[in-house]
């Protein structure tokens, strides 16, 4: 028998009302930074005989052991056992830990795998929150969310800094790289269906995101094996499978069976869209797209943005001046949202000729993809070192500057077809 948990023991409230909650430094209590110092959160799927139910043991300082304002480690194991259970739900199970730990008053979480920051207010440290309450709330929450393949769970959170650096290092990275690789083998001929996405018609309610191996959800967070593993999770769910049989163009990828779940999934406010290009019935977009990109006419190329780039484009205009313009659920020919490991896929824009049309990028960015990116293009294309081709802010923001550049670097985008 599944009994649900309705009250989590914690000293504070836990409600969906918390989760825009932002903890400033002056009412902050204590920190933990994946970008600084060793962190990760990890559920790990185990024998039902090595899990001990709703155990919770924090290895390292406990909250009111750490100094006021610090920054520390954090990692946090979540065991699962369960016979329905399969290491494809790890992930699907971890990315919810973000809404659950924003879901505690005074408590606040961003990022996800070994890149988490999280912040404690002194209020909530003052009613008695300690870390051993985020592991009740991982507990709670997953028992109550995954019922059908969770049955027992045990938390472990470790703030020993050199526990946590070998965890993250000799545990989680390993297992995360290990998701990556599985997915990398997967080409979208490669397998029988794809599924889409309509988790953020909530806020876009003609939005649907067609998930494939070689085209993760925009937001960057759903992959095809994310999807899938959500839609055997939850049958009648956000994931829903798509057939793949009725190809109409296989130039722009464009099918019948995705069409008419399109038409389905967006009731009826979308006819067509096609997996590969961003000028001919392009995928919308939502809001939360990691990435967007638009076409530069004055080199035949395409300009990318990201959301933690804050400065001008070529394009004359920022991101959010892009968001604008691009979300909403409604196609715009000639600008689309993707999630960052979009960038160096084969199929990136492949209609319109692929990732040659890439012209500029944040340095950040471009630095993020270059060793993805510069592989699929030497597969591609045979270019070597494809990345030092491409402008960013530090080179150029003004389209005729970054003409100049393209062409002393004889990028192969100046030699293409107009795309419009
Ligand atoms: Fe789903 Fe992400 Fe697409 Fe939203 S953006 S519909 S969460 S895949
Ligand atoms: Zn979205």
């Amino acid at each position: 028998i599944k009994i649900k948990i309705t009250n989590i023991d914690i000293p504070v409230a836990f409600a969906s009302a918390f989760e825009g909650e932002i903890i400033r430094r002056g009412d902050m209590q204590v920190e933990f930074d994946g970008s600084r110092v060793d962190c990760a959160e990890l559920v790990q799927s185990a024998e039902a005989t090595e899990i001990e139910d709703h155990k919770i043991t924090v290895i390292g300082p406990e909250a009111d052991e750490m100094e006021l304002g610090s920054k520390n480690s954090i990692a946090y194991v979540v065991k699962v056992a369960g016979k329905n259970m399969q290491s494809d739900f790890e992930p699907v199970i971890e990315r919810k830990f973000h809404n659950y730990i924003n879901c505690i008053e005074g408590v606040y979480h961003t990022g996800q795998r070994d890149m988490q920051r999280i912040r404690i207010s002194k209020d909530a440290f003052h009613a008695g929150f300690r870390l051993k309450h985020i592991g009740e709330v991982l507990y709670a929450s997953v028992k109550n969310e995954f019922d059908a393949v969770v049955d027992k769970c045990e938390v472990v959170i470790y703030t020993d800094p050199a526990e946590c650096k070998r965890i993250r290092h000799e545990v989680a990275v390993p297992t995360f790289n290990k998701r990556d690789d599985r997915l990398k083998s997967l080409t979208d001929e490669s397998v029988d269906v794809y599924y889409s996405c309509i988790l953020c018609q909530a806020f876009s309610p003609s939005h649907v995101c067609v998930v494939t191996p070689e085209r993760l959800g925009l937001c960057g967070a759903v992959s095809w094996l994310d999807a899938k593993a959500t839609n055997e999770l939850d049958p009648n769910g956000p994931c829903q499978v798509i057939t793949k049989e009725k190809c109409i163009d296989e130039r722009i990828g464009e099918y019948e069976d995705v069409n008419e779940a399109v038409r389905k999934f967006s009731q009826g406010a979308l006819e067509e869209v096609s997996l590969y290009s961003i000028m001919e019935k392009p995928m919308t977009s939502c809001g939360c797209f990691e990435c967007i990109c638009g076409i530069e006419p004055f080199s035949n190329g395409v300009v990318i943005t990201n959301r933690e780039y804050a400065g001008m484009t070529p394009l004359g205009m920022t991101f959010p001046e892009l968001a604008s313009m691009t979300g909403g659920g409604v196609q715009t020919p000639g600008f689309m949202g993707h999630g960052k490991h979009f960038i160096g896929s084969k199929k990136f824009m492949k209609a319109e000729g692929g990732i040659e049309r890439i012209v500029w990028m944040p340095k950040e960015l471009k630095e993020f993809v270059a060793e993805r990116l510069n592989q699929t293009a030497k597969e591609l294309y045979g270019i070597d070192n494809f990345t030092d081709m491409v402008g960013d802010e530090t080179i150029a923001t003004d389209p005729e500057e970054l003409v100049a550049f393209l062409t002393e670097k004889g990028h192969p985008a100046l030699g293409l077809d107009p795309m419009m």
